[in-house]
């Protein structure tokens, strides 16, 4: 569909452009009254109905867009081919979109006052290595591909949102950046959302994170991990004449058990995954390498400390255990280390902050109900750093994420993406329009 440029507005509408619908949310004291009062407000304006009209008859050209882009490989660290379709989409719309040093797509819907900023932001990466099969199955209103939920859900979402503001020429209060980031998933260690929230901390005032499907959840807590890899090394050898001589692979197999056994809290929750493992080179040689990957995750900091401790103790013990029960340990000595592969860092979003104040609002005036949850997600980065942000579903159901399997159905969708609107618009304030 064509769509005029966002500022095409006369001078006179320019000058008479002004106002905003900040609430002051927190001298409010119902928080239900103040939420009453934020969504009547919004939806009072026409440029936000006519915004939120758009989806219902756009929701066949959402979905395309979804298995189109979801159809792009974007693998870890490989994510420019689908960064690039995204840019041609957001400019399409008469944003000004720029693809950072980082790989961020970034499209700037300038706002009345634009020493404040919102960041809108679905992560481009998917856990897929190359070579994937991401072709997309559809039927009927369901779509399966993996990473068709987490997160081409997300990214269509994107879409939408900017296709709908922009239709309906509507001017923000605050800047909003609606920006298709990297490196989310797994060892990018967020590192998009660590750029962006580096390159505009001083101006930034909330960050809504778009990620997967549904509606029944908010992430407001960020759930601290780490990602560490385990390496331990040999001389290697043959099965056969170099029998005896002590084995990495036996040696990490030694260690993973006692890690494995080591008891975890259910509460603060405690989790722990060896998610890889490799080394060898054929069955009849003895390994010179081998390496794990570990994931652990806590609600406390004191818990992935000491999970991190207990990984690098176990790790030593297995090799110290291998070396005693080596025949020949002259033939050879093990080395072993454990490197930080990635840390997230864990934050909350106060239970009085204006963002969540427009989420609920958001929510009643869709009819939906949503609980808050902790979760690892590209919150966390402005979470830890005090900066308001959550990460929401944007509608329709899904499921098997990170897996082959996964699937996304579209019914429902409109619901979710109207949520995401109504809670950005609710932080961004609208310009107003002011007829004299
Ligand atoms: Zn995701």
């Amino acid at each position: 569909m064509s769509l005029e440029p966002p500022y095409k507005l006369t001078v006179k509408r320019a000058l008479v452009c002004v106002i905003l619908l900040a609430m002051p949310v927190r001298s409010i004291a119902s928080p239900h009254a103040a939420r009453s009062a934020q969504t009547s407000r919004l939806s009072d304006n026409a440029q936000v109905r006519a915004a939120l009209d758009w989806f219902a008859p756009n929701i066949s050209w959402v979905n395309d867009q979804q298995a189109r882009l979801t159809a792009i490989p974007a693998p870890p660290f490989q994510e420019a081919a689908r960064a690039a379709a995204v840019k041609t989409l957001l400019a399409e719309t008469g944003l000004s979109v720029e693809i950072d040093k980082a790989g961020n797509v970034i499209g700037e819907l300038q706002g009345a006052n634009e020493k404040e900023i919102i960041i809108v932001a679905a992560h481009l990466d998917t856990v897929f290595p190359a070579g994937t099969d991401v072709k997309v199955h559809r039927e009927g209103t369901r779509m399966t591909a993996p990473g068709i939920s987490d997160n081409g859900a997300g990214l269509a979402a994107l879409l939408a949102m900017v296709r709908a503001v922009q239709s309906a020429h509507l001017k923000p209060q605050r800047t909003i950046l609606f920006v298709a980031d990297v490196g989310e998933e797994g060892e990018g260690n967020l590192r998009g959302m660590r750029a962006l929230v580096e390159a505009c901390r001083s101006k930034l005032k909330a960050v809504v994170v778009l990620d997967g499907s549904g509606t029944d959840h908010v992430t407001t807590k960020a759930l601290a991990s780490r990602r560490l890899e385990a390496l331990i090394s040999g001389p290697g050898g043959h099965s056969w004449s170099d029998f005896g001589m002590p084995n990495p692979i036996n040696a990490m197999v030694r260690g993973s058990v006692r890690f494995i056994n080591t008891k975890v809290p259910v509460s603060p929750r405690t989790t722990f995954n060896i998610g890889q493992i490799e080394g060898g080179t054929s069955v009849n040689s003895i390994p010179h390498e081998a390496r794990i990957k570990v994931d652990i995750r806590s609600e406390s900091e004191d818990e992935l400390v000491r999970l991190e401790t207990a990984l690098r103790e176990c790790i030593a013990a297995g090799v110290r255990d291998e070396m005693e029960s080596a025949r020949d340990r002259s033939r050879g000595k093990l080395e072993w280390k454990v490197d930080l592969l990635g840390s997230r860092p864990g934050g909350e979003l106060s239970a009085d902050s204006p963002l969540l104040s427009a989420l609920r609002a958001a929510d009643d005036a869709v009819g939906n109900q949503s609980r808050v949850e902790r979760s690892s997600t590209d919150a966390n980065i402005p979470l830890s750093q005090g900066i308001d942000a959550v990460s929401i579903g944007v509608g329709g159901s899904g499921g098997g994420a990170h897996s082959l399997a996964e699937w996304y159905d579209s019914a429902g969708r409109e619901a979710g993406l109207k949520r995401v609107l109504l809670t950005v618009l609710g932080v961004s304030g609208i310009a107003e329009e002011k007829s004299r």
